[in-house]
């Protein structure tokens, strides 16, 4: 049975968060998706079954996610995985060696990881740019180029990439983009309308949204590119279990709740650390100062609640961590409830010390992923952490909190 809003892109995205992908389960028509707990299905007869031969191929619960999150990025292909690694790792099994891979200087630390430490042993090739600067991107292109990695914006700089411009690019080179839409998420930013081929998630963040599981998602539009992704997935075999993928699904349902919290959130926190410790300071893509701004508000529809912000010091940036009460100190993101963490000591621990230097994540920086409590305790929060903060040149340390500041540019 299938309903008319079950993939039909022309619903509004909340309509489609809480539906796409899913229906009346047929024994007795409950409402919610059952947690297909199989390793096996019944076949009818020697040949006959209904599509489902073993579960590393297929799940329904899986496969009501897939098709969720296809359709909240208007894509017709959606492949889930076991986390946003193990997604990231099948993706580049789409590739062999010898061939080049352009990538984000400044892509998550695990991603990096996985392409320095295995993939790059195992024989692909990869350059590493400043995607800010498409012309950097076109530069690296060499006639071996089969795809451009990037990140937009990136963890923890929240730097961009204009997608526009970088698609043009990898059209020109007959390579695939493939965007990690990992932080703007669906509602935020729809990476297909600007020529992205594969748009991939970790499910552990935004679209779960309640930090009780970790997976991952591909999404594409092409169908021969979506067979091999289908291959890969069943192949390799890093797909996720039915109960993570029935946590992550109950998590879209509210995607477009969430998203405006953690983003008026985000502009209020962005802008009191903005006026306690100078803009330059915070890097926050929903402040004017923010030199990427105007690219911001062109492709993307909101800033969301991440940003990372410079407090000079290791020892000012150890004195916030160590003082907060409402923000928890913890790596991930994208969870209903405030995070606070240090790149350099934990997301990025697995990138060596030169090379962190050079992007930027120094010993000084902390990184917040703002949650959907009440903005006002996370504000009073900060205040207390930042009380007796040490001194650093050029910047007094006790200016009191402005109740003003709550109010979202
Ligand atoms: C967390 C994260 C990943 C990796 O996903 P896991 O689910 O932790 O494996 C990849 N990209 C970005 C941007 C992330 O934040």
């Amino acid at each position: 049975m299938t309903r008319a809003y079950d993939d039909d892109l022309a619903a509004g995205f909340a309509t489609r968060a809480i539906h796409a992908g899913q229906r009346p389960e047929p024994l007795a028509g409950a409402i919610m998706t059952p947690v297909y707990l199989t390793s096996t299905y019944v076949q009818e007869a020697l040949g006959e079954n209904k599509g489902y031969e073993y579960a590393r191929g297929k799940n329904p619960t899986r496969e009501a996610l897939e098709r969720n999150v296809a359709s909240l990025e208007g894509a017709r292909h959606g492949f889930a995985f076991s986390s946003g690694m193990g997604c990231v790792d099948s993706i580049m099994k789409l590739f062999k060696a010898g061939d080049h891979i352009v990538c984000g200087e400044n892509v998550y630390g695990g991603t990096f990881r996985l392409f320095d430490k295995i993939l790059q042993p195992m024989g692909l090739k990869f350059s590493y740019v400043d995607t800010r600067d498409p012309q950097r991107v076109a530069d690296a292109v060499t006639p071996a180029t089969r795809a451009i990695v990037v990140e937009t914006p990136t963890n923890p700089l929240m730097r961009l990439t204009d997608l526009a411009a970088v698609s043009q690019i990898a059209k020109k080179a007959g390579a695939l983009l493939i965007v990690d839409n990992t932080f703007a998420s669906p509602f935020f930013q729809q990476p297909f309308k600007l020529g992205a081929d594969i748009v991939f998630h970790s499910t552990t963040k935004y679209l779960n949204g309640h930090s009780d599981m970790v997976g991952g998602i591909a999404l594409c539009n092409d169908d021969a590119l979506a067979d091999r992704l289908n291959f890969v997935q069943n192949a390799a075999g890093a797909v996720p279990g039915p109960l993570d993928c029935w946590l992550a699904l109950r998590g879209t349902k509210t995607l477009h709740l969430r998203m405006p919290r953690h983003d008026a959130n985000g502009r209020a926190i962005a802008q009191w650390l903005a006026e306690r410790l100078g803009p330059e300071q915070v890097n926050y893509i929903g402040l004017p100062t923010h030199p990427q701004h105007e690219l911001a508000k062109r492709q993307m529809t909101g800033f969301g609640g991440m940003m990372s912000v410079e407090m000079g010091t290791r020892e000012r940036a150890a004195h916030v961590l160590g003082r907060v009460r409402l923000f928890a100190l913890a790596e991930s993101l994208g969870g209903v409830e405030s995070l606070i963490s240090h790149p350099a000591s934990m997301t990025h621990a697995s990138v060596d010390a030169a090379r962190r230097a050079t992007l930027g994540i120094t010993d000084g920086l902390i990184r917040l992923s703002c949650g959907v409590e009440d903005v006002n305790d996370l504000l009073a929060d900060l205040d207390q952490a930042f009380q007796g903060l040490p001194e650093h040149a050029g910047r007094a340390a006790g200016r009191p909190l402005r109740a003003a500041a709550a109010t979202p540019a």
